[in-house]
């Protein structure tokens, strides 16, 4: 991961003058800005775990390399998170796979045509829809990878939309053929369609999805629309002033709130730039992906987003979701009593 500012401790620890060079850092970068931090000490690593946290910073990557550690923090607080209000646990995210027909520049989880297809399969999905109808589960999100790209997709919708109301995620490129008659099989009262699409003309959204592929998008969300789904806009954009163009853009056609999603590209999988999250930013929302049950949908296959890899029984992996976050807000509570200066 590239950083705005590289700071090399050399010998320094927190006992021994590194805090003062870290101020002096902070104090020449912006909100938003990476600063990395490198080292060989030992003790250096849980000091800067503790100090982000007490100072509103993030620790967001780390990585070894000939013996000494490289940590990378975000300056400042995240942009608002959007999903904090949701209870944990009331939103659950399933990865059918994670190959997909286009190669986005930015995305979070680095799917491609050529990217394996991990698929958590029918038989699972239909388990965990049968579990989670018991959890407290009010929506179910299906995303990838591309799921229409799956000959199962219809099954695997019904079956989520049995237990709670579904959203797919997709890129609306795929509603033709048997994809088409997949999509006709679903319940329009359960199922929404959240199509991407980032930006009110082709250019900026090819330049990050290939050729061709904005016309391809919104021949799908009017194919969707004509069918009688709920369809949802979701524009991925890298500034204020993106994400504006595309509000107005949603104006002018009457697309109130709740069929729109706008949010920042994130640091994550294959993106160079955008918001670096740590898993203290992010109030967890269940993920499962073939591989397991992760912390939040915008880093499912990273380790430091991975919970456990046991999804069954749900019970049990809705748990570990459950403890993850108190051990994080014991952790923060803590370092507020340690540094209580009155
Ligand atoms: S961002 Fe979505 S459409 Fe693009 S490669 Fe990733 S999964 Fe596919």
């Amino acid at each position: 991961m590239e950083a705005n500012i590289e700071l090399d401790a050399g010998r320094k620890t927190f006992a021994t003058g590194l805090l003062a060079d870290l101020i002096a850092e902070l104090r020449r970068s912006r909100p938003g800005d990476l600063l990395a931090v490198t080292s060989g000490e030992a003790s250096v690593g849980a000091g800067l775990e503790a100090w982000c946290r007490f100072t509103g910073n993030s620790l967001v990557a780390s990585s070894v390399e000939s013996g000494r550690t490289r940590w990378v923090i975000r300056c400042g607080a995240t942009p608002g998170n959007p999903d904090a209000q949701h209870a944990l646990g009331s939103r659950l995210w399933l990865y059918t796979n994670f190959d997909c027909n286009l190669r986005c520049d930015y995305c979070c989880v680095r799917s491609s045509p050529s990217a394996p297809r991990r698929e958590l399969g029918l038989a699972r999905i239909q388990r965990i829809a049968g579990e989670a109808a018991h959890l407290g589960v009010r929506e179910i999100f299906v995303t990838g990878g591309e799921p229409f790209l799956l000959v199962d997709i219809a099954g695997i919708l019904s079956a989520c939309a049995a237990a709670a109301p579904t959203t797919v995620l997709t890129n609306g490129m795929l509603f033709a053929g048997r994809q088409l008659d997949a999509l006709r099989a679903l319940p329009r009262d359960r199922v929404t369609l959240q199509i991407s699409l980032d930006s009110p003309t082709p250019e900026r959204h090819d330049r990050h999805r290939g050729p061709g592929a904005w016309a391809s998008a919104w021949k799908g969300i009017e194919r969707a629309r004509g069918e009688g789904f709920r369809v949802r806009l979701a524009a991925t954009v890298s500034s204020d002033a993106e994400a504006e163009e595309f509000r107005r853009f949603l104006d002018e056609r009457q697309i109130g709130e709740p069929d729109r999603v706008i949010r920042r590209i994130a640091l994550r999988g294959v993106a160079t730039q955008g918001v670096a999250l740590a898993r203290a930013d992010l109030m967890p929302e269940i993920t499962i992906t073939a591989e397991g049950v992760y912390w939040h949908p915008v880093g499912a296959e990273d380790a430091d987003l991975l919970v456990t890899r046991e999804i069954f029984p749900l019970a049990e992996s809705f748990a570990a979701v459950r403890r993850a976050f108190e051990r994080e807000r014991e952790h923060a509570n803590r370092l507020a009593t340690i540094f209580n200066c009155a």
